[in-house]
C-alpha cells in the first residue's frame, strides 16, 4: 500500500480476483475381464466282461477276434488291457499315453493334475495355476490379487509398491523416476517452457511459481471433481489483484495490477507426463498474456483444445507416442474434441496459423461444443 499526494493512505479498492482456471485431465485406461473355466474329468468305464464262444466280436483297437475275457468300453470292446491303452490319449503336456483316468480341458487331455497346471494361466503375482483367472489388459490374476489395490498409473495389481498421501496406490515399476519434489521437478518445467516456446514462437517473461499437489489438493483448489474415468493432472491458475490509489477528491491517482501465477501438477507424474501436462499449463499462461480475449467467455474446448494440440506437438517431438495417443482418444467433449477440432483445421504443430486464427476468429460466434468434423 502506497500514499497519496496529500499524505494520506490511499484507500484500496478490492483486492478483485479474476480467476482462470483449467481442469487438466487425462483418461484412464479401460479394464477388460475375462475368465477361464477347466474342462470335466473323464472317466474311461471299463468293465470285463466275458465272450461267448463264437461270437464273432473284434478288438477295437488291434480288429482280431475276442475270446473269453474281454474289456468292454463307452466306446468298443477290447481283447486286452494293452488293446485298450492304445486307444487312449497322449498327455498334451508330458506326451506320455494317458491312463484309464485322466483329465480334459477344452478338448484336450492331460495325464495327471500337475501336467494340466503346466498349461492353466498363472497368477501374475502369487504363480497360483488358475483355473479361474481374471484378465486386466494382458495380464493375468488370481481373484484376491485382482480385487486388490491397483496401481493408478498401469491400473493393475501389484505385489510391491506404496500407498500415497492422496491415496493413490502406486507398483514399484511405475513409480521409478516418478517426480514428487520442486527439485527434481523443474528441469522438466524448463524443458516443456522451452518447447513451448519452440513451437509457438512465445516465451512469457514470467514464469508461474510451481507446485506439486496431490489429488486431494486438486479438489479443494479447483472446487471440483474431473468426470468420472478422468483423472486431473494440471491446474493452471492466475490472479489479478487490482489496487487503486485514489486523491482527497476520490479520482483514481493511480492503478496497480499484481499478476500471481501457479502451475498446479499432479506429484508421482513420470518425467515424459510431466512435461506434456506442463507443456498444456503453459499454454494456458501464453493465451492468458498474449490473447486475454480468449477469457472466461470463450466456450472451453477452445483453450483446452489449443493447450492440448500444443502438448500434442511437444508429444510428438519428443517422442511420447503413450501421451499423444491420449490427447488424440480422449473422450472429453472439451480436451478431446477441442484437441480434434484444432488438429483438424491446422495439422500438427502449426501454430502460425493457429495464432492467425486467433487473432482473427470471431470468438462470440464460436458455438458452446466444438463443431462436428467434416
Ligand atoms: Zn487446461
Ligand atoms: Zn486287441
Ligand atoms: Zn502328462
Ligand atoms: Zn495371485
Ligand atoms: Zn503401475
Amino acid at each position: 500500500m502506497s500514499k497519496d499526494g496529500n499524505g494520506r493512505r490511499a484507500a484500496p479498492v478490492g483486492p478483485t480476483e479474476s480467476w482462470m482456471k483449467r481442469l487438466c485431465v487425462m483418461p484412464r485406461l479401460p479394464l477388460a475381464t475375462a475368465a477361464l473355466r477347466m474342462g470335466g474329468v473323464l472317466a474311461a468305464a471299463l468293465v470285463w466282461s466275458l465272450a461267448a464262444a463264437g461270437e464273432g466280436m473284434r478288438c477295437a483297437s488291434c480288429g482280431g477276434e475276442i475270446r473269453g475275457r474281454y474289456l468292454h468300453g463307452e466306446n468298443g470292446n477290447y481283447c486286452s488291457q494293452a488293446c485298450f491303452d492304445k486307444t487312449l490319449p497322449a498327455c498334451a503336456a508330458c506326451g506320455r499315453r494317458c491312463g484309464g483316468q485322466h483329465l480334459v480341458m477344452k478338448g484336450v487331455a492331460y495325464c495327471s493334475r500337475a501336467c494340466l497346471e503346466t498349461r492353466l494361466p498363472h497368477c501374475e503375482l502369487c504363480g497360483k495355476a488358475l483355473e479361474k483367472s481374471i484378465v486386466i489388459g494382458t495380464h493375468t490374476f488370481c481373484e484376491p490379487h485382482a480385487a486388490g489395490p491397483k496401481c493408478w498409473k498401469c491400473q493393475l495389481p501389484f505385489a510391491r509398491g506404496s500407498k500415497l498421501k492422496d491415496g493413490r496406490h502406486v507398483c514399484a515399476a511405475c513409480d521409478r523416476g516418478a517426480l514428487y519434489n520442486l527439485a527434481d521437478a523443474r528441469p522438466h518445467l524448463d524443458q516443456a517452457r522451452h518447447e513451448v516456446w519452440r513451437i509457438t514462437g512465445f516465451r512469457s517473461p514470467t514464469v508461474p511459481e510451481l507446485a506439486l499437489v496431490g489429488l486431494d489438493d486438486f479438489t479443494r483448489i479447483s472446487r471440483s471433481t474431473p468426470a468420472a474415468g478422468m483423472m486431473q493432472r494440471g491446474l493452471y491458475r492466475r490472479e489479478t489483484e487490482t489496487t487503486t490509489e485514489r486523491n482527497v477528491f476520490g479520482r483514481v491517482r493511480h492503478r496497480h495490477e499484481e499478476v500471481t501465477e501457479t502451475l498446479y501438477i499432479l506429484y508421482g507424474l513420470a518425467p515424459h507426463e510431466f512435461v506434456a501436462t506442463a507443456a498444456h499449463e503453459l499454454t494456458h499462461d501464453l493465451l492468458a498474456e498474449k490473447y486475454p480475449r480468449l477469457g472466461e467467455n470463450t466456450p472451453a474446448w477452445v483453450q483446452e483444445g489449443i493447450c492440448q494440440y500444443v502438448s500434442a506437438a511437444v508429444c510428438l517431438l519428443n517422442g511420447y507416442y503413450d501421451e499423444l495417443k491420449a490427447i488424440e482418444d480422449s473422450p472429453d467433449p472439451d480436451y478431446g474434441g477441442g484437441y480434434r477440432f484444432f488438429k483438424n483445421k491446422f495439422s500438427d504443430g502449426r501454430w502460425s496459423s493457429l495464432a492467425r486464427w486467433l487473432d482473427t476468429a470471431d470468438l462470440a460466434a464460436l458455438p458452446a461444443r466444438p463443431p462436428p468434423l467434416p
